[in-house]
Order: C-alpha cells, then sequence, then structure tokens
C-alpha cells in the first residue's frame, strides 16, 4: 500500500440497498468503472411523454459495493493514516447527496462495534502506531470543526483544559511555517484511542442536527475532525521533528432543493450547502489545473479551512457515497460528475519538516556540554590543567602579558600555549607590542634625527674652527666627507702621519664611507679628491696677505732684504711713491683683481662648508638606516612606520632624504667646481698683476736710481722670494715643490730680465711709454 501518491483517490462507495436499480447502475468486475444508464424525461408537460436515454461511465480508483466498514477502511483510508503517521498531511472526505452515507462511512454507526466507521478506526490505527514506533515520540491532538452555514462552530469547546474561543470567534488563519490553522478552535490532547473516542463521542453529540424530510439525522453542516500529529524521533537527538494533519471531513449533503421542497431554515442551510460545496468543486477545478496561479480558497470557509489539504502536499481521498435506488439515479449521476472532476486534482506529498529552535539549543548545550566532559578528560589524561571556558582573569592576562614580554625580549624561548583563550590573549599581547614598538621606532626616529641635525652643526663647527687653523697654521686643505683629523694627518709629512695616523679611525672612516653607501665608493673618492684639490684655493688665500698686511707686505719694496740698510729704507719709500705716482694704474688694478680673489676665494669657503655640511649629513643619514637596519636584524621585523612595514619598505623617509641629500650634493659640488676655476684664474691674474707692478717699480727704480745690472738680479731674485711665500712654504722635502720652485724661479727670471730689456729700449726710444696691462675679469 502506498504511503502517498501523488494523484488523489476518488472512490464511489454504494449505499446498501435491496432496491439496487441494476439497469440503471452498472459496478464492472474491475471494480473501478461505473456505468450510468439514465433516461431522462422531460419536464415540460406536453413533452412528459418524452424521454432521453443517456448513458456515462466514471472511471474512479475504486468503486465499493457491499463492502464493510473495515474493507472500506482498509481499501481507501488506511494509507492516508499512515501517511500522517509519516509526516504527511491527509485528508478523507465524503460527498455526496443527504443520506447517502456519508456520515455512516465517516462516523459508522454507533450499533455495532463492526459498523465503526473511519474516524474511530484512524485513532485506533494512529494510537496502535504510536505504541508501535518506539523510536518516536508522539503527540497527539484533536479538534472537530462544524461549518454550518458559513459559521465556524467549535465541536469540543466545553471540555476541561481546552483553549477558551477567542471572543471574537474562530478564523482561518494561515502562518508561515504553519499552514492553515482555525484560530480559536480547540485543540485536545489525546493519549489513548478511548481518550480520542470519547472527544469524538463528545463532538458528536454536540453536531446539529437539522430535521429534514429526507433523513431527521443527516447533518446540515461540514464537520472536519482533525487528528494533528506530532512526532520527535527519540533516537536521533536533532532538532528536527515532523507534523501533520490527518482531516477526517464528513461533508454536507448535496441538495436537491426542487425536490426536497425545503423552505425557511432548511432553506436557508440548504443555500449555504449547496454554495460551498460549488466552491469546493471551484477551488479543486483550479488546483487541478496547473496553468492557474490562483486557487479560490477564499470564497468559503469550508475550501479556506482545507487548503491544505486539498491536495498540494496532501494525501487526499474523496469519497462519494451514492445511492443504489434509480430514485436517486439524478442525485447519483451528479455526484458521480463530481468525482469524475475530482479526478483531475493531482497532489505532491511532502513531510512536514520543522526545527525546533528550543530543542536546537538544548541540543548545543548537550553537545557543549559534551565537549567539555571530553576536553576535561583529555586533560586529566595528558596531566594538564583543566580548563575553563570563562573569561581570563587580570593575574592569567599579566601572567600571558609576561610571557610575551620575556618573549619578545629574549629571555623566553618558548611560550606553552595550553588554550584557545590563551593563544587568543598572546595575540592581543603581540598586537599591543607591536604598536608600542612602532611608537618606539617613531620616537627614535625623531629622537635620531635631531641628533643628526645637533652633530652635523657640531662638526660644522669644528669644521670652521678647523678649517681657521688649517689657514692659520698651514694653510692645508679641507676635505669634505672626511673627519678633519683624518684629513689633516693624511696631508702631514709622513714623519707626522705616522705618530698622529689612527688605523682605526681610518677602517671606522672606510666602513662608514664605503658599507651601505648607495653611493659607489669611486665616486665618493673622486668626489673626496676634487673637493682636496678645489679647497687649496682657500689654502693660497692663506698665502695672501689680508688687505693692509697685504697692502703692507705687497709695498714692501722688493729689496726687503736690503744688501745696504739705507738703500733699503730708500727703496721701501721708492716703492711706495711709486704705487702712488707712476705705478697708481697697475696697482689700482692689481688690487682689484684681488678684491675680486678675496671675492671669489671667499665663496669658494662658503660652497665648500656646504658640500661638506650636505656630505655630512649624507654620512649622518646612512649610518642612521644602518642603525635601523641592526636594530630591525636584533629584533625581527615587527617595525612598521606611518603604518607601512618595514619589511616592504624600512627606513622609506631616510632613503628619501639620502636621495636629496645627493642630489644636493652633486649640484652643489658642480657649483664649487665652476668658482674654484674662476678662484684659480683670478690668482693667475693677480699673480700677474703683482709681477708688472715688481718689473714696473724695478724699472722706474733703476731708472732713477741707476742700480747696477748685478744688483738688480739679486734685488730681484729677493723680491721674488719675499713676495711669493708659497714657494718658500713648499715642504722642504717634497721633490716636486722643489722643481717646481727652480721652474717657477727660472720663469720669472726671465721674464724679469726680458721687462728690463724692454724697459731700457723703451727708455732710449720714448721714455715714458708702460708696459701692456692684461686685462682683469
Ligand atoms: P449522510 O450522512 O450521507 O446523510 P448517513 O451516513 O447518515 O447519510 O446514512 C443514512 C443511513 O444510511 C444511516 O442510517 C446509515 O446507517 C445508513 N447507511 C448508509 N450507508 C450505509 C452502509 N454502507 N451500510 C449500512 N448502512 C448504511
Ligand atoms: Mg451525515
Amino acid at each position: 500500500m502506498k504511503a502517498h501518491n501523488s494523484e488523489v483517490g476518488v472512490f464511489v462507495r454504494v449505499r446498501p440497498t435491496a432496491n439496487f436499480a441494476q439497469d440503471l447502475i452498472e459496478c464492472l468486475p474491475d471494480g473501478q468503472t461505473v456505468n450510468i444508464c439514465h433516461r431522462k424525461t422531460s419536464r415540460k408537460p406536453r413533452d412528459s411523454n418524452k424521454s432521453q436515454l443517456s448513458s456515462w461511465s466514471f472511471q474512479v480508483e475504486g468503486v465499493l459495493q457491499d463492502v464493510s466498514q473495515e474493507e472500506f477502511y482498509n481499501q481507501v483510508c488506511r494509507r492516508v493514516v499512515l501517511g500522517a503517521l509519516d509526516g504527511y498531511n491527509g485528508s478523507v472526505m465524503c460527498f455526496g447527496q443527504t443520506g447517502a452515507g456519508k456520515t455512516y462511512t465517516m462516523t459508522g454507526s454507533t450499533e455495532s462495534y463492526k459498523q465503526r466507521g473511519v474516524i474511530p478506526r484512524a485513532l485506533q490505527e494512529v494510537f496502535q502506531e504510536v505504541e508501535k514506533r518506539t523510536e518516536h515520540a508522539f503527540t497527539v491532538h484533536l479538534s472537530y470543526l462544524e461549518i454550518y452555514n458559513e459559521t465556524l462552530v467549535d465541536l469540543l469547546p466545553s471540555l476541561r483544559g481546552t483553549q477558551h474561543p477567542s471572543p471574537r470567534g474562530m478564523v482561518v488563519t494561515e502562518e508561515p511555517g504553519r499552514g492553515v490553522f482555525i484560530r480559536g478552535l480547540s485543540l485536545h490532547p489525546v493519549h489513548s484511542e478511548e481518550e480520542a473516542l470519547n472527544l469524538l463521542f463528545e463532538g458528536e453529540m454536540n453536531r446539529i442536527i437539522g430535521s429534514h424530510a429526507l433523513n431527521r439525522n443527516s447533518s446540515r453542516s461540514h464537520c472536519i475532525f482533525t487528528v494533528h500529529i506530532e512526532s520527535r524521533s527519540r533516537t536521533l537527538s536533532d532538532s528536527k521533528y515532523i507534523t501533520s494533519k490527518l482531516n477526517l471531513v464528513d461533508l454536507a449533503g448535496s441538495e436537491r432543493l426542487r425536490k426536497t421542497g425545503s423552505e425557511g431554515q432548511m432553506l436557508k442551510e440548504a443555500v449555504y450547502i449547496n454554495k460551498s460545496l460549488s466552491f469546493l468543486e471551484q477551488a479543486i477545478l483550479a488546483l487541478a489545473d496547473r496553468r492557474r496561479d490562483h486557487v479560490p480558497f477564499r470564497q468559503s470557509k469550508l475550501t479556506h479551512a482545507l487548503k491544505d489539504s486539498l491536495g498540494g502536499n496532501c494525501n487526499t481521498v474523496l469519497v462519494a457515497n451514492i445511492y443504489g435506488e434509480a430514485a436517486r439515479i439524478e442525485e447519483t449521476l451528479s455526484t458521480l460528475r463530481f468525482a469524475g472532476r475530482m479526478k483531475c486534482l493531482r497532489a505532491d506529498p511532502a513531510v512536514n519538516e520543522h526545527m525546533d529552535p528550543a530543542a536546537m539549543i538544548k541540543k548545543l548545550q548537550k553537545d557543549v556540554q559534551t565537549l567539555k566532559e571530553e576536553l576535561s578528560l583529555c586533560n586529566t589524561l595528558v596531566n594538564r590543567p583543566s580548563l575553563t571556558c570563562e573569561p581570563l582573569s587580570d593575574a592569567q592576562l599579566a601572567e600571558i602579558h609576561s610571557h610575551i614580554r620575556r618573549y619578545l625580549e629574549g629571555s623566553l624561548d618558548e611560550i606553552s600555549i595550553i588554550s584557545i583563550r590563551q593563544v587568543q590573549a598572546a595575540f592581543a599581547q603581540f598586537k599591543l607590542a607591536v604598536q608600542e614598538q612602532e611608537q618606539k621606532v617613531k620616537a627614535q626616529l625623531c629622537q635620531t634625527y635631531n641628533l643628526v641635525k645637533k652633530d652635523q652643526s657640531a662638526n660644522t663647527t669644528a669644521v670652521k674652527e678647523w678649517d681657521t687653523r688649517g689657514s692659520a697654521e698651514d694653510g692645508e686643505a679641507v676635505s669634505f666627507g672626511v673627519p678633519p683629523q683624518s684629513l689633516k694627518n693624511s696631508q702631514r709629512p709622513s714623519s707626522v702621519k705616522a705618530k698622529t695616523k689612527k688605523p682605526s679611525d681610518k677602517q671606522s672612516q672606510s666602513k662608514r664611507l664605503g658599507e651601505g653607501s648607495p653611493v659607489p665608493r669611486k665616486r665618493l673618492e673622486s668626489a673626496s679628491k676634487s673637493k682636496v684639490n678645489s679647497v687649496q684655493t682657500p689654502e693660497r688665500e692663506s698665502q695672501e696677505p689680508d688687505t693692509e698686511s697685504q697692502d703692507t707686505q705687497e709695498s714692501q719694496p722688493p729689496g726687503n732684504e736690503p744688501l745696504h740698510p739705507d738703500s733699503a729704507r730708500a727703496k721701501e719709500e721708492a716703492f711706495e711713491d711709486f704705487k702712488v705716482g707712476q705705478g697708481s694704474q697697475i696697482n689700482r688694478i692689481f688690487k682689484e683683481n684681488k678684491t675680486v680673489l678675496l671675492e671669489r676665494r671667499s665663496l669658494l669657503r662658503q660652497l665648500t662648508e656646504e658640500v661638506n655640511t650636505v656630505k655630512r649629513d649624507i654620512d649622518c643619514t646612512m649610518a642612521t638606516i644602518q642603525q635601523h637596519k641592526e636594530i630591525r636584524e636584533g629584533q625581527g621585523q615587527y617595525l612598521v612606520v606611518e603604518g607601512e612595514p618595514l619589511l616592504l619598505e624600512p627606513d622609506a623617509p631616510l632613503l628619501m632624504q639620502l636621495r636629496e641629500l645627493k642630489a644636493l650634493y652633486r649640484q652643489r659640488y658642480e657649483v664649487l667646481r665652476d668658482i674654484k676655476a674662476e678662484v684659480n684664474y683670478c690668482q693667475h691674474l693677480v699673480d700677474q698683476c703683482r709681477l708688472r707692478l715688481l718689473s714696473e717699480f724695478e724699472n722706474w727704480y733703476k731708472k732713477f736710481f741707476l742700480v747696477p745690472e748685478e744688483e738688480l738680479d739679486i734685488t730681484m731674485e729677493k723680491t721674488l722670494e719675499q713676495d711669493d711665500g708659497a714657494e718658500e712654504r713648499l715642504a722642504p722635502g717634497s721633490p716636486s715643490a722643489e722643481s717646481f720652485y727652480n721652474t717657477h724661479h727660472r720663469t720669472q727670471k726671465r721674464i724679469f730680465l726680458c721687462q728690463q730689456r724692454n724697459s731700457r729700449a723703451q727708455r732710449n726710444s720714448s721714455g715714458q711709454r708702460r708696459p701692456p696691462i692684461p686685462p682683469v675679469t
């Protein structure tokens, strides 16, 4: 037997009669076919003798004639009842003419136990199954609804423990997950067949029995006896449960008003009944038509209340109760036609499965408890302290904090993990540590940056002092990028260098210059060499007397080492006279060139300091980057700067600063190089002017004081020696300086003698012509 079917079952039950119209009604042996042969007589008086013979054949699922109540139940209803126990909604509806046996079929006769109907048998079946299916816990409730003249009536309202009926009366309601239900209809829990039967009989007593000409006991209302079943698995501890409704419907009899001659209240009842049955037919036809979206369930209380019990996911059985007598053939034909239309109704039964939130919570709580117990057992087995699910205490958090700090500091090699909560707390501490480290690094960067500024200013001061000292002492060059002491030592004579040279300093300097520097070492060395040469210009400056001293020195007559004191003093006086007199123009030009030279030297010194400062900034920045690198290597990769992980671009701001400094260095160095060239050229002009001043003075002096040529030669040499202090200051032990001095002396001597000859020639020819003066730029 099928528990559920995809097709609505339509059965025909023939009320037993001794006068069965065999010539009109034929039940074929296949048990599924009913043939009706009916001669319809005309109602018109003049056509009363005319008749038309018609025949119909109705195919249904089963034609039940002279079957017992037991056979009928087993053949028609049992599968629906069993389906309800499995979670499928089920409906058994009896319809037909009044007195055709609907109530007999559904409720049965109270005269004998054997004649009990579908409802008592279904109740018996339900409780027998409940006892059989021990793996499920069933809950059974009963309700008994009557629809009388479109009014909902609770047939079990006065029983103990029932809900009070709604003051607004009962209402057919739909709710998601619950389907259609009658709000206000009492549901009665029953635990046994006996309790259920008592309710059934109680309801029967309350039915409204109208007096009717055809059958005094025939109901004038639709009655829906519903068995509400809820089933929960006893073996599976899940939160799923199933529900079902078994609707056992005893429809009111279809009336033929013309035939019964009802009037008054009876007529009104008949109209309501026929109307509701018509709506039921319309609803079923709409359900059968898959193309229709809307089914008019709400047209009547009956269809609305049976909405989820007609087709759909419900096992539905329709029983057409018919008379067997010829006198009821028209009613029988009408009922069979109705049955034929019901056949097209399709059903797609489905289990009503639900999730119980309360049961789900209960299940989860039970699972948690079980897991706790298992965890406790595991901890006991491995001798671990038992864990609680409570939040960590302050003391525990402090301990975790201490472990994390020690781990980060390196005093703790590993952190023993004993719980997820501890892991979470540890990660929180790590995060905190990272944030603190970030702040710390930022502070370090700021501090380092400030220190770099201070160092720069300090170094600059030191270079200034060193520069000054160097200029005052021996005119040694200043080289940017190299500590003054190192450079100073490297420029000293080898004997001195050996005493003061510190290899460690040189190594550290080499390390600072070479290691970690993005600037190629070759370029740095080249730059340093260039700077050494460039700062030789200020070195020369020290050789040039300043301002008054210059004038004083330059105003010294060439014969500062007089052969004869008197003649020397006379020559000095003569030189002063010459500068304001005969040689005033060349002297002015000499002073102008000297002024330009001093300005350029000053600018060169300033640029040198700037380049040195930039180079020191580069060195400090590189050192800071190196320091950060060492910090990171010592502390791991936790640091972040400006929200960017150092892992990706550490010290990005410093690298940016380094790039800018290098660009500035190159730019200032190029300016420095140009200024240096200009200073060299100005120095050359000054030298030229000095020679011309001296030579013209000599010429003038000889002319007026008639000094012999031999003396002039000696005087010239003395003058040059005194006037060009650079040659004297060259290192005596230096071969290159000696050769330079000799070459320079010979050149100056040739120039001097040439000028002497020219001077004599001019004096002999015109006596007043002056030598050409080179342009001063
Ligand atoms: P309905 O409810 O359709 O108006 P009932 O069920 O009250 O009709 O039946 C009317 C009478 O016919 C009742 O007295 C009932 O006992 C009797 N009856 C109907 N069907 C049968 C049947 N199959 N076997 C025996 N008696 C029946
Ligand atoms: Mg009845």
